[in-house]
């Protein structure tokens, strides 16, 4: 078994608004192992956003706890947790979340900014992120003067340039083409590989999912099931599954 970088244990959460007090989340515990990909898969108002913020020490449990490499989370105070996420976490956002003021290579940097890495160097380790996303060419361009493409491309690479034990994923794709969409899943998926980072995606979506090394579905404010599976690294694999689905298809018609 791999070493546990996140272990909940009995976390529920309840929102109140007003006389109203909505079970956000029922009674999760779930061990999420260093290094492995992971899916949220829900459909809307599921519990998915509420169950990653948690994680990403956004919001506190109501009950239970959330174990970080052996410490609570839901002991930190806001400074220590906005030094857990400088340090540990990075996010990709559905809406990209740049800066529209800044350049891609000023967005890159800023996690760096925070952890007091020199100007120079921050800037010569954007570049290298910048061009591993493949916008070498667009270091300069405002969020603005890019496609929604380009501009997740920006976030990734401002997600992973900390390198940080864990790379949250709320709906990535969710404002994004269908061909954009794998090509976007492709790139996050590679980069967190190579560099053996835990990644955990919430979706919607069942092709995404096919990502994941497990994929825990979220049902009403529960896990409803956890399914081990062989992910694929690609879209062009995800393909050639399914040509071999069409094959078997075909026999059983007898075509
Ligand atoms: P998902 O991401 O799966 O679509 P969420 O985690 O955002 O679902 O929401 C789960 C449930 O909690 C929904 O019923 C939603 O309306 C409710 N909820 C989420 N955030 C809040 C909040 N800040 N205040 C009140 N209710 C909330
Ligand atoms: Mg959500």
């Amino acid at each position: 078994m791999l070493e546990a970088i996140f272990d909940l244990r009995n976390v529920r959460k309840v929102y109140r608004m007003g006389e109203e007090r909505i079970v956000a989340l029922e009674d999760i515990s779930i061990r999420f192992e260093k290094g492995k990909i992971y899916c949220l898969l829900g459909t809307s108002g599921s519990g998915k956003s509420t169950l990653l913020n948690m994680l990403a020490g956004l919001e506190k449990p109501t009950k239970g706890s959330i174990i970080f490499m052996g410490k609570p989370l839901e002991k930190l105070n806001e400074k220590q947790l906005a030094l857990y996420r400088q340090r540990y976490v990075g996010f990709v956002f559905q809406s990209y979340n740049l800066l529209p003021t800044l350049t891609a290579l000023e967005n890159v940097t800023l996690p760096l900014t925070f952890r007091k890495v020199k100007r120079r160097e921050r800037i010569k380790r954007a570049r290298v992120m910048l061009k591993a996303v493949g916008l070498g060419n667009r270091a300069r361009h405002k969020p603005s003067e890019l496609s929604g493409g380009q501009q997740q491309r920006v976030s990734i690479a401002r997600a992973f340039i900390n390198n940080p034990q864990v790379v949250f994923a709320d709906e990535p794709t969710g404002n994004l083409d269908t061909k954009t969409t794998f090509e976007m899943m492709d790139l996050i998926i590679g980069i967190a590989r190579e560099r053996q980072q835990t990644l955990v995606i919430v979706t919607h979506d069942t092709e995404i999912a096919q990502y994941a090394d497990q994929v825990i579905n979220i049902r009403d404010g529960s896990i409803e099931s956890i399914t081990e599976r062989k992910a694929i690294t690609s879209r062009s694999e995800m393909e050639s599954e399914n040509v071999i689905d069409g094959g078997n298809n075909n026999e059983e018609t007898g075509v």
